[in-house]
């Protein structure tokens, strides 16, 4: 039996063909008329819309019930009034880039990239943003970078993704490693619930959440109910959470620990908009690093490129992303990779073989690709060091690595992490 709930479509029993009852929302005509009554912004239940907002970047598909685009606040409350009162579910949505059907459903999508995607204030001084959900990612960057100052997480549809996906997903991106997740660049949030309660939420001290209780209403009943929470799986939330810098996946319980500040804007990142719809997010701004340098690995398989990331991590990179050689060989079909480059930026040249594993005295333990071998000998002939593969150096002729460490000073990529450079540019 479902635990009893004060809404009653999450109570409704199932229905006989096994539909949750909100797939079978019958009542849609009446909705929509009521939503255009009380929406300024647009309320589009034709079905061209609902086509459209039926898929996100993921491979299911649920025709939304209809879709509203508020022009603001104001318009958000009044959508999800309509929709309460109608026992409509509805759904947030951002860039819609989502992979794994957060972005669709049976509800009323409210899509905030069209009108709510404001920066309400930017403080360079105090390293903060104030946006609204819509805001994609690289306005805000764009609007930071002019005080050196940037969003760290950084999903690769940055110039798509927005913060409100952003916060609804806890996205990452490359530059994660040098600022964390968005859980971690998150200071408070405004939020509005189903009921129609608007709160703000950040960390709370321990007195204000007493005294929060102490005041009750429904305020009040929602931090006891997180206290409880709290209280009763600490100790298992402590052991249990895998302390794992990209943990994204899961409600943020751990962020309600005393030791984290009982912050409850921080556990509602990754919620992917299930418990509360995020009005505007006050974001943290992290100095950008004006000069940068990327240098570029090729391995053999992910494995082997795995195996070197602590070397890599050793020397405090900003970022770091591992790609598929495919996606080149499909540039380089396409003339992506060659065509459009400048005479500064550095042309990417074809892999090189890479060893499977390490011997103890820095030597190839097995050689994968003979074919591949043949032809990178060919190019460098000479420089087998003790291998019928030539990319397979021995440790005193691994290559110079331009890659500087955390002192600025340049040093030279470490020999048991021996791997061809592809290239290397500043860009
Ligand atoms: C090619 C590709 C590459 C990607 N690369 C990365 C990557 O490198 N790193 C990464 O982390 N992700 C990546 N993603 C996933 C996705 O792009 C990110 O998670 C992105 O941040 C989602 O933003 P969005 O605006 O599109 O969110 P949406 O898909 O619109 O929404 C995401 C979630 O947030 C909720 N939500 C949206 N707005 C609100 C709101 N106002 N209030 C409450 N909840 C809300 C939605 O309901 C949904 O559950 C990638 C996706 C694709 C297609």
């Amino acid at each position: 039996m479902p635990a009893p709930s004060s809404f009653p479509i999450l109570s409704n029993p199932r229905q006989s063909s096994g539909a949750h009852p909100h797939e079978d929302f019958s009542r849609g005509r009446e909705l929509e008329a009521k939503l255009r009554s009380v929406v300024r912004g647009e309320v589009r239940f034709d079905r061209a819309s609902r086509a459209l907002y039926a898929v996100d970047a993921s491979s299911y598909r649920q025709l939304p019930i209809g879709v509203v685009a508020p022009r603001d606040v104001a318009d958000v409350e009044a959508a999800i009034g309509a929709c309460r009162e109608l026992e409509a579910p509805v759904l947030s949505r951002g860039g819609g880039t989502s992979l794994a059907g957060q972005c669709c459903n049976v509800a009323v999508v409210l899509d905030f990239s069209k009108y709510m995607h404001g920066i309400v204030e930017l403080d360079p001084e105090r390293r903060f943003a104030r946006v609204q959900p819509g805001v994609v990612l690289d306005a805000l960057r764009s609007a930071a970078e002019r005080h050196g100052l940037t969003f760290a997480p950084d999903p690769a549809t940055h110039s798509r993704c927005t913060l409100g996906g952003m916060i609804g997903n806890n996205s990452c991106g490359v530059h994660a490693l040098m600022g964390g997740k968005t859980v971690d660049n998150i200071e408070s949030l405004e939020i509005l619930l189903y009921d129609g309660v608007r709160m703000t939420v950040g960390p709370t001290p321990e007195e204000e959440l007493r005294s929060i209780i102490a005041a009750g209403g429904r305020r009040g009943e929602i931090y006891a109910g997180l206290r409880r929470i709290r209280d009763a799986w600490a100790d298992l939330i402590r052991t249990r959470f895998p302390r794992i810098p990209r943990r994204v996946s899961g409600y943020n319980l751990d962020e309600l620990l005393p030791e984290n500040g009982f912050n409850v804007a921080r556990a509602l990142v990754g919620t992917e908009g299930t418990c509360v719809t995020v009005l505007e997010a006050r974001c943290a701004l992290k100095h950008s690093p004006q000069h940068r340098r990327l240098v570029l690995l090729g391995f053999a398989d992910p494995f082997i490129a795995a195996d070197h990331v602590p070397a890599v991590l050793e020397h405090g990179p900003i970022g770091l992303e591992g790609f598929d050689g495919l996606l080149v060989d499909y540039m380089r079909k396409k003339r992506l990779a060659a065509g459009s480059c400048s005479a500064s930026s550095a042309r990417i040249p074809p892999p090189m073989p890479t060893p499977k594993r390490m011997n103890s005295n820095g030597r190839p333990a097995e050689c994968r690709s003979q074919p591949r071998c043949a032809a990178a000998r060919k190019a460098r002939p000479g420089a087998s060091g003790g291998c019928a593969n030539p990319a397979w150096a021995p440790r005193s002729s691994s290559p110079a690595c331009p890659m500087p460490g955390r002192d600025g000073r340049t040093r030279r990529f470490p020999p048991n992490a021996w791997a061809p450079i592809c290239g290397s540019f500043i860009g």
